[in-house]
């Protein structure tokens, strides 16, 4: 049997093992999954919410152990790592008032038909997570999936199995047997799951994964939710509150070191303001200070591999030697971790303008005019968040609604609210979850009509 060993970030000592899910053993998961459907779709939502709810409690009783692994596997400080697992348990009964309203049959009619849309489950569906947010993000594919009354084959991330196998068995201490089965793995184990007997791949990762994934689904037409990379901008207009922008700016460029799918990649300034807003940004970076998950005073974690740390040193490097401005921090990085980094006279041809970069790095350019920042913001193949602030919200609102990205702040991060659907445009995303509308991607639509003289 082979093991999948899970490291701390911070040290890169073993925080504990999984058995690897043999490849030869997935079919025969899957058939688990299809029997176990059929009585799980028998249950109504409320049977099914009332499953969930329970384990609601049970997280948030089990935060701090929970919120230990998940910040020693994952590297962020655990008043983190607990914070995340306190938003799960919080985010279950929202979510389930949600499927209630969501999956009631729909009827309509006309002069001659009536008819009843009903919202049956899809089957059996694979959900595949990433390690940024190892216990939230399988948690947005998983709550619908389930509610929907489909059974799941989840694949956490192979940096942070562990999580993932605590947060399905406590799941599991609630949910009928098969409902909801682990599969440990990288990449293989995902592709492997992708091209089985199932009818429905929820993803949320990479762009280039998310490519593999959707070919790998075609022959099968299977269903897909993907939720994939971002190069979100922040526009700072000449009206904005400079403090308010700069506070926003830093928190989005370095919580979570960086690795967060919604962190700001890309800041334009209108050009009248950006020295001072380069001043604030500057000194508030000061603040960031780095540590591994058990230092209080910590609030940036170390970087989840080697790999991704050199991939955004490399940017880093190749900015500078284009022509980038460094205004904070230096090339004396601590092992394993990434000091927070500003950068300004940033250009669109730099990859760290283009690319995913996923690190602690602020990336400035300055713009003359709101015409100037559309075409710049705009100009890239992802389209998952957006930031605009300004004190004329109007304005701020109209820049707002030429912006291609799915979910955009004004003078706030791109969250909405609990109504609100979590989406991504171009090439970030393809389907969506959360709100009302988020439910039905994992369901199968049918409509029953009759005549109505009948
Ligand atoms: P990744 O794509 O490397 O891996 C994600 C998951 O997919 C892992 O479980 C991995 O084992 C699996 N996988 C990899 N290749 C696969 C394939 N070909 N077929 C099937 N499964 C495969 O991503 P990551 O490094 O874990 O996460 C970082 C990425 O996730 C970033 O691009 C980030 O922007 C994105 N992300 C997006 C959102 C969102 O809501 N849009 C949220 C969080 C993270």
């Amino acid at each position: 049997m082979s093991y999948l060993i899970s490291l701390n970030p911070a040290t890169g000592e073993p925080v504990g093992e999984v058995p690897t899910t043999p490849l030869e053993a997935i079919p025969a998961m899957v058939c688990a999954a299809r029997d176990a459907q059929v009585e799980w779709s028998h249950l109504s939502v409320e049977e099914r919410g009332h499953c969930l709810l329970q384990a609601a409690r049970a997280l948030e009783d089990e935060a701090p152990e929970l919120g230990e692994l998940l910040s020693q596997e994952m590297g962020k400080p655990l008043r983190k790592g607990i914070g995340e697992v306190r938003f799960c348990a919080a985010s279950i009964a929202p979510r389930v008032k949600q499927a209630l309203a969501a999956l009631q049959p729909r009827l309509s009619a006309d002069e001659d038909t009536a008819s009843t849309v009903y919202y049956d489950p899809l089957g059996v569906c694979a959900v595949i997570s990433p390690w940024n947010y190892p216990m939230s993000m399988p948690q947005w594919m998983l709550l619908p999936a389930l509610l929907c009354g489909n059974t799941v084959l989840f694949k956490p991330s192979e940096e942070t199995p562990l999580t993932g196998q605590a947060y399905a068995e406590l799941l599991n201490r609630f949910l009928p047997r098969n409902v909801l089965q682990v599969v440990q793995g990288a990449e293989q184990q995902g592709r492997s799951l992708v091209e089985a007997d199932i009818n429905m791949v929820a993803f949320t990762g990479s762009r280039e994964a998310g490519r593999d994934i959707m070919a790998r689904s075609a022959p099968g037409l299977k269903r897909l939710m993907l939720e994939l990379g971002g190069k979100d901008p922040l526009l700072v207009l000449d009206d904005a509150d400079l403090d308010a922008a700069a506070e926003f700016a830093c928190a989005s460029s370095f919580e979570n070191s960086g690795q967060a799918c919604v962190s700001t990649e890309r800041v334009y300034v209108d050009r009248q303001v950006a020295t001072c807003f380069e001043q604030r940004v500057v000194r508030l970076a000061d603040g960031y200070s780095l540590g591994p998950w058990h230092d209080a005073r910590a609030r940036l974690g170390p970087m989840i591999h080697e790999r991704q740390r050199q991939h955004v040193l490399d940017q880093i490097a190749a900015a500078l030697a284009a022509g980038a401005r460094r205004l904070y921090g230096d090339d004396d990085h601590p092992p394993r971790y990434i000091k927070p980094t500003i950068l300004a006279d940033c250009t669109p041809d730099m990859a760290i303008m283009r690319d995913e970069t996923f690190g602690p790095v602020m990336c400035i350019q300055a713009f003359d005019g709101i015409d100037e920042a559309l075409r710049l913001a705009n100009d890239t193949d992802y389209g998952l968040g957006a930031v605009v602030f300004g004190e004329d919200e109007e304005q701020a609102w109209q820049v707002a609604r030429h912006l291609g990205a799915g979910m955009i702040g004004v003078n706030k991060s791109c969250f909405g609210t609990v109504e609100c659907p979590w989406v991504g445009a171009r090439q970030s995303g393809y389907g969506y979850h959360g709100s009302v509308e988020g439910f039905h991607q994992f369901c199968q639509l049918r409509v029953i009509s009759k005549s109505k003289d009948s």
